[in-house]
């Protein structure tokens, strides 16, 4: 039996860590980890294996994105090299984890959206 499903786009799918298929089904139970199944449309979420690809991601974009402001306020800032160190590794340490959701659930839509053919039941 296949039903029909209007797929969000991988963004708005990974911005609300919901199902890449349906949209409505929560992706992930506990922090990271992935659903057996979408509780909406059944999509077979199992499958769906980002690996490293949006801890990757994070590190390049977090790096690119704090890296500069650290410098920038390190030069017009007086602070203590003691308190840079415990300021910016709040804000990376915060953005990371508070980024890392989005990002592994934007990676799987894209997955999905990308190598659908692969990953879903033939069945389904
Ligand atoms: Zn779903």
């Amino acid at each position: 039996m296949s039903t029909y499903y209007s797929s969000p786009s991988p963004l708005t799918a990974g911005l609300r860590c919901a199902c890449p298929r349906c949209g409505r089904g929560k992706l992930f139970h506990g922090y990271l980890t992935v659903n057996e199944r979408c509780s909406v449309c059944n999509l077979n979420l199992a499958r769906q294996d980002s690996g490293d690809g949006p801890a990757v991601f994070l590190i390049f974009i977090l790096g690119f994105l704090v890296v500069p402001v650290a410098l920038w306020v390190s030069m017009t800032v007086d602070w203590p090299l003691w308190l840079h160190a415990i300021v910016w590794s709040i804000v990376v340490l915060g953005l990371a984890l508070g980024m890392l959701r989005p990002a592994k659930a934007y990676v799987v839509a894209l997955q999905y959206r990308h190598r659908r053919n692969e990953l879903e039941d033939p069945d389904e």
